[in-house]
C-alpha cells in the first residue's frame, strides 16, 4: 500500500518540488482512506442498530485510493465490525489482504455492482424482512413516503432462478450471479431479491445507508397502507423526482445523527 501511494503521489506532483508534493498527495490519499474506513465501520453499526441488517447483511465502499478496489468487512456480524476487520478486494471480489480471514460468501454482489456502475461508491446488502413481500409477490415496491422518493426511479426484482436455476441456495456467491444481479439493478438505486432481501447503492456511504433504511421503512408503510384496504396513493413521478433532489441535499443530517448515536464501536 505504501509503495502504491508513493507512486501516485509522485505522478500528481507537477506543481510542487518533490518530495513535498508527493508527501501531500500521499497524505490526502491516506486521509481519504482513513475517513472511508471510519465511515464504513460506523455504517455497519448504524445499519445494525436501525434493523436494516442483523447477524447477516453487509456494507462496502469503493476504495478512495483506487476505484478498482473496494473495502468490506471480513465475514462477521455488522454490529461487531472494527477498523481492523476491513479487507480490501479487487473488483473480481478476490481479497488482497485476507491473511486467513474469511470473506462473506456474497461479496460478489459488491464487486459486480462496482464493475457495472462507475457512479456507485457504496453498496448495502440486507435481508430486511419488510421488503420480502414486495420481492415475492406481484405487488411492486413504490414510494408511499417522501423519504423513500428515490424508489420512484423503479425497483427491479432479481429472480435468482433465471441465473442459477431452480435449486440454488439463494446466495449470490459467484461473479456470474453478481453480474446477473447487477444487470437487474441496472441504473436503479435499489433492487429487491426474491426470497432473499435487497441491495441499495449510493454515491457515498451516507446515501447508501439512507436508501437502505428508507427502502425498509417504505416497504413497511406500503404494506400497512395496502392492508387498510382502501385506495393507496403513491408519490407520482414528478413528486418523486423533486423530493429526491431535495433529500439528496439534506440526507447528511440523518447520517450525522446516526453516526453520533449509533456509529461508535461500542454502540449497542
Ligand atoms: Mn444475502
Amino acid at each position: 500500500m505504501k509503495r502504491r501511494l508513493f507512486v501516485a503521489g509522485t505522478l500528481a506532483a507537477t506543481a510542487l518540488p518533490w518530495p513535498q508534493a508527493s508527501a501531500r498527495a500521499a497524505g490526502a490519499a491516506d486521509d481519504a482512506y482513513s475517513a472511508a474506513i471510519a465511515d464504513l465501520v460506523a455504517a455497519n453499526h448504524i445499519l445494525a442498530h436501525l434493523g436494516v441488517v442483523d447477524g447477516f447483511g453487509h456494507v462496502s465502499v469503493r476504495d478512495p485510493r483506487d476505484p478498482s478496489r473496494y473495502l468490506l468487512a471480513r465475514s462477521m456480524a455488522p454490529a461487531l465490525v472494527t477498523a481492523d476487520d476491513v479487507l480490501t478486494y479487487d473488483l473480481a471480489s478476490a481479497p488482497l489482504d485476507a491473511r486467513g480471514r474469511a470473506s462473506y460468501l456474497e461479496r460478489f454482489i459488491h464487486g459486480a455492482i462496482y464493475r457495472a456502475r462507475p457512479d456507485v461508491v457504496s453498496v448495502v446488502h440486507s435481508h430486511a424482512p419488510d421488503v420480502i413481500p414486495f420481492a415475492d409477490s406481484s405487488v411492486s415496491l413504490r414510494p408511499v413516503y417522501h423519504m423513500a422518493s428515490f424508489l420512484g426511479a423503479g425497483v427491479p426484482v432479481f429472480e435468482i432462478r433465471d441465473a442459477a436455476g431452480p435449486a440454488s441456495d439463494m446466495l449470490v456467491s459467484s461473479n456470474a450471479l453478481g453480474d446477473a444481479l447487477a444487470r437487474t439493478l441496472g441504473a436503479a438505486n435499489v433492487a429487491l431479491m426474491r426470497g432473499h432481501g435487497m441491495v441499495a447503492v449510493g454515491t457515498r456511504i451516507p446515501e447508501a445507508v439512507f436508501r437502505a433504511y428508507y427502502t425498509m421503512m417504505d416497504a413497511r408503510l406500503e404494506g400497512q397502507a395496502i392492508g387498510l384496504g382502501g385506495r393507496v396513493t403513491y408519490l407520482n413521478d414528478a413528486e418523486a423526482a423533486a423530493s429526491t433532489k431535495t433529500n439528496t441535499n439534506i440526507l447528511l443530517r440523518a447520517w450525522e445523527l446516526w453516526k453520533r448515536d449509533y456509529g461508535a464501536i461500542d454502540a449497542r
